[in-house]
């Protein structure tokens, strides 16, 4: 890199010590942008990066509730406002055990780029909580919910910053923070939250929006190599809303997913994963994925603590979370003959990885590009929500499906422009960034 893109990365890693998954984020995305700073001066010289890296906001918070046994438990609330250059804040919140300010962070920052890249007018923003959903019953998650938005409520509005789902909260999860929002706010204010029930306020294709949009993406990779899904073997991690849905548009297009996995191990079923079974067993009944393998009657095997990336297969798509497939993974995957890898998670592949999947030059699309699917179908429920109007499955379907097909098109247009043909790092990056800087750069010092 250049010494003053150095030094500034020096900077930020200096000013946030410990948040690994942060600096992970950042040194990737600054690397990207040394090609667009040597054309476009203009970015240094107003410190674009320095601020960029720097969230506008980030709130820290108690969250005290009560559990089945009448004890007290704290856990600790984020939600860091990241970017508001496009628009309102807006990304996920995650709960899970794992969650800390370096994670958050990392999160945040991805979402600045991906929410540019949909072209639709959102900035970046995450948030979350270390509570752990898993084994807690329906009035902790509910009471849980209740007092994480007693605070969080007075930091969000439909035009200020619009917090929706991540790991560890999906529809229930919105649903009890949406009905306190509500309580407190003493408004319906639909466009605060995303991801909502359909009977108030939800749109369609929102649940299923992430997975279908990370095979869209995986397929315009395909189409511009002069390939497809047809036939193939695709591997799937995680068995959360984005790899269900992942593995349902797979199937659409003609690709068998054999792979899915959650904290327990994988399962592998050879004749394509039934998808059926998974969702009962995944979305109604929240069971373990050797229920799976059982349930298949000799179909499929289930391997305990396995590692998923050693099953053979074409295309990839990780949809678990980050740092999940590291280098020795995508030794094993490319020996294996991997063509393509989408990224249905947020940050699945070491850098390792990615640099190993650069070098062997098979179709590679991070996350920030492949997973934009999500938040764009939100920013549709937002559009929605504003209208106060409701649209058709096939008609939004439609616009998330153009919407992925244009997020493929400017990557490949960009990082062609910068002399990186098939790079959609570099084509994610640069163009998401772009955007935001040339917003930042109209508004002057702020
Ligand atoms: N958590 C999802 C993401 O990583 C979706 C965020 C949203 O819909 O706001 O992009």
């Amino acid at each position: 890199m250049t010494v003053s893109l150095d030094a500034t990365l020096d900077a930020v890693l200096r000013r946030n010590p410990g948040e690994n998954e942060f600096h992970q984020a950042v040194k990737e995305v600054f690397e990207s942008l040394e090609l667009l700073h040597s054309r476009h001066p203009e970015y240094a010289e107003a410190a674009i990066l320095e601020r960029i890296a720097e969230p506008e906001r980030q709130i820290i918070f108690r969250v005290p509730w009560v559990d089945d046994e009448g004890k007290v438990r704290v856990n600790r609330g984020f939600r860091i406002e990241f970017n508001s250059a496009l628009g309102p804040y807006k990304g996920g919140l995650r709960f899970h055990r794992s969650v800390n300010l370096g994670i958050v962070k990392f999160l945040g920052f991805e979402q600045i780029f991906k929410n540019s890249l949909t072209g639709l007018p959102i900035g970046g923003g995450k948030g979350g909580s270390d509570f752990d959903p898993h084994g807690k019953s329906e009035g902790e998650i509910m009471r849980f919910c209740q007092s994480f938005m007693t605070e969080l409520f007075r930091h969000i509005g439909p035009d200020t910053d619009v917090p929706a789902g991540d790991i560890g909260v999906g529809g229930r999860e919105i649903g009890y923070l949406f009905g306190q929002y509500k309580r407190l706010a003493n408004r319906f204010d639909a466009g605060t939250l995303t991801g909502k029930g359909l009977s108030w306020g939800g749109s369609l294709v929102r649940t299923e929006a992430t997975g279908y949009g990370a095979a869209i993406f995986a397929n315009e990779m395909l189409k511009a190599k002069g390939l497809d899904f047809e036939g193939r073997s695709v591997l799937v991690s995680g068995s959360g809303n984005v790899a269900l849905y992942s593995i349902e548009k797979v199937q659409q297009l003609g690709g068998v997913a054999i792979t899915a996995s959650d904290s327990s191990g994988y399962v592998v079923d050879e004749d394509g994963i039934d998808l059926d079974l998974l969702k009962q067993i995944k979305e109604v009944e929240r069971g373990r994925i050797n229920e799976y393998a059982e349930r298949r009657g000799g179909k499929a095997k289930f391997v305990e603590g396995g590692n998923v990336w050693d099953v053979p297969g074409e295309i990839a798509l990780p949809s678990a979370t980050q740092n999940e497939l590291d280098g020795e993974s995508a030794k094993t995957l490319l020996k294996n003959g991997l063509i393509a890898v989408a990224e249905g998670a947020n940050m699945p592949s070491t850098p390792e990885a990615v640099d190993l999947f650069q070098e062997a030059n098979i179709a590679f699309g991070p996350g920030k590009a492949a997973n934009a699917g999500g938040v764009a179908t939100s920013a549709l429920e937002m559009q929605q929500n504003a209208a106060r109007d409701s649209w058709t499955f096939e008609d939004t379907e439609k616009r998330l499906t153009d919407i992925m097909v244009n997020i493929h098109d400017t990557c490949a247009a960009t990082a062609e422009e910068y002399g990186r043909p098939g790079d959609y790092v570099v084509g994610a990056n640069i163009a998401g960034f772009q955007k935001v800087a040339d917003a930042m750069l109209d508004f002057g010092v702020i």
